[in-house]
């Protein structure tokens, strides 16, 4: 790639690890290694006094300092009462996570050399407004600009897509990670790579097998030991099972048995876990990722997909054997694994040479006209590449280093789907408040729908708007369905008839970002523009603290 190119690095922040990737000079995407020679890194974060610690020391640290150590942050990403506290400071959950970003991000410039600025940084697809608004947040407070968060799975496609499938076809997307499982339907073609539809559950994940076994432990402890205790209440017990779990968990995904020694309270037992035993523990985790498939296979049905062409398996987690056989046996296909660790980072890194080589060619294309005839490029400075072709053409019979892969990948469309249903709160004919979706779960994006509403009495003074998230997919939602999202007051003049129209509006964007704007289209003409309540996510005074405080942090 040409240096006038800005180079945008792709980073797949995981529930237990993360990496970063770039796009080589031959076009290649290649997953950058951390300082500890590792192409992942755990996402845990040790506070070992003033210093902040990343990864596998920070991960082996948790056994010797269970209440400095913070793991799985990403599960409480968006979550307004997340705090961790430590040594009278608390920090959220997008500090923490900024503070992995930051790891890889200084790794990947110490092993090229290089400045690294502009990111894409993936989430998964079922995240709604607010971890998506978080997971910017992530990189903001680590001080790179964060081009686009994308899907995970569409990450792995466009990953797929662009190195191994030269056919159209159908693809399932069968990601199950540390902390989450998403199953996405996506159809890859040429020219683009368009999701269709997208389901999951993001408290399931690689995490409850280790669970599993955790709890299997303490019940042999507990038989060896003739006792009743909760060894799990000792911190240091329960963080060494935790990863004796995790590392059995491996080890079952090549051998049919492996030995745990569990010690506490001076007490030593050895434990020999059986693959038979762990699967029997763990089946109905499974059989649940078959059922949310099932229903995610469903509502593609309703959208015209009948059929797929393959699956591909994503996701550390999908190295456990049962996990490829239960699928075949489930739906009859066998799946292929598909770079298990890194599919999601190197996608995200096509994707951002992508957007590089989108906004240097139209730069060119600008420039080239301006030369050319510089009174007609300023009449006509807003175009997409698809407009342009013959001129990008020439671009590339001018300049050999632009290469004609990655000028077609600049043009392949990639479009997404509301990840949730969006709405407001309205009274029904039956004068109950329900939730009245104007975005549907699993509809295109981007999409702007407008509805008309009536004011509830006449002579009314404002109308209150709260908008809601759900995972529905009908359009009228009991109020215990959903969260409310934010909230909006429309002023109104005196004198409106009851049953007078707003006209509410909702814009949700390729990324996932949601637009609202009311507007009493009669007498007033009165509008609003109804601000997302963030208040989950770090933002203000707070971010800017944490900018601050991440200025000039060295991470280790
Ligand atoms: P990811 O979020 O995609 O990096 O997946 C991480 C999850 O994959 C964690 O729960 C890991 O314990 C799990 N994992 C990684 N390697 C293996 C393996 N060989 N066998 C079973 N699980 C694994």
């Amino acid at each position: 790639m040409s240096s006038e190119y800005q180079r945008i690095f792709g980073v797949d922040l995981g529930t237990t690890y993360s990496s970063i990737a770039y796009m080589d000079d031959y076009g290649k995407p290649v997953v950058v290694p951390n300082s500890e020679n590792q192409p992942i890194t755990p996402s845990v974060v040790f506070f070992d006094g003033d210093s902040i610690v990343v990864g596998e020391v920070a991960k082996e640290s948790s056994k010797l300092y269970p209440h400095d150590v913070v793991s799985f942050v990403k599960r409480s990403m968006g979550e307004a009462d997340f705090v961790f506290e430590h040594n009278g400071r608390t920090f959220r959950a997008e500090e923490i996570s900024s503070f992995i970003i930051r790891k890889l991000v200084q790794d990947a410039e110490k092993h090229l050399g290089e400045k690294i600025e502009d990111v894409v940084v993936t989430c998964p697809a079922y995240f709604g407004i607010n971890e998506r608004e978080a997971t910017r947040r992530c990189g903001e407070i680590a001080g790179y600009n964060v081009r686009q968060i994308i899907n995970e799975p569409t990450a792995a496609a466009i990953a797929y897509g662009t190195m191994e499938v030269k056919d159209e076809r159908v693809v399932l997307v069968y990601d199950l990670g540390g902390g989450t499982f998403d199953i996405t339907m996506i159809e890859i073609q040429s020219s683009a790579i368009e999701v269709i539809c997208t389901g999951g559950d993001h408290n399931l994940g690689g995490k409850d097998w280790d669970d599993r076994i955790v709890a299997y432990l303490v019940q042999e402890f507990q038989n060896a030991t003739k006792s009743t205790e909760d060894i799990l209440e000792d911190p240091d017990t329960c963080q060494d099972l935790l990863l004796s779990a995790e590392k059995a968990k491996k080890v079952l995904s090549h051998r049919d048995k492996t030995p745990i020694l569990i010690t506490h309270g001076g007490e030593r037992v050895k434990v020999t876990l059986e693959r038979r035993k762990f699967h029997e523990i763990t089946q109905d985790l499974l059989e649940r990722t078959a059922a949310l498939t099932h229903e995610m296979l469903e509502e593609a049905k309703k959208k015209g997909y009948w059929n797929f062409d393959e699956i591909i398996m994503v996701g550390g987690a999908t190295r456990m054997p049962q996990v490829g056989a239960r699928i075949q046996k489930e739906f009859g296909v066998k799946p292929r694994m598909f770079d298990p660790d890194e599919a999601v980072a190197k996608g995200a890194a096509i994707y951002g040479l992508k957007l590089a080589m989108n906004e240097g060619l139209k730069r060119k294309v600008t420039r080239r006209r301006e030369r050319d005839n510089p009174k007609s490029a300023k009449e006509t400075q807003e175009f997409e590449i698809d407009d342009v072709l013959e001129e990008v053409e020439q671009l590339v019979s001018e300049n050999e280093n632009l290469r004609p892969a990655d000028v077609r990948l600049s043009r392949v469309r990639v479009t997404n789907v509301a990840s949730k249903s969006f709405g407001i709160i309205a009274v029904n004919s039956k004068d109950e408040e329900v939730v009245f979706n104007l975005i549907l779960k699993n509809t295109d994006v981007p999409n702007v729908i407008t509805k008309s509403f009536g004011t509830a009495a006449a002579d009314q003074e404002a109308v209150s708007i709260q908008i809601m998230e759900n995972d529905t997919t009908d359009i009228m939602t009991p109020l215990h369905e959903a969260v409310e999202i934010g909230t909006a007051v429309l002023q109104l003049p005196g004198g409106l008839a009851a049953d007078t129209p707003i006209e509410i509006t909702f814009k949700l964007n390729e990324e996932g970002r949601l637009e609202i704007s009311a507007i009493e289209p009669t007498a007033s003409k009165k509008k609003v523009d109804v601000a997302i309540d963030t208040q989950s996510v770090i933002g203000g005074e707070e971010l800017e603290a944490a900018k601050a405080r991440s200025s000039g942090l060295v991470v280790s």
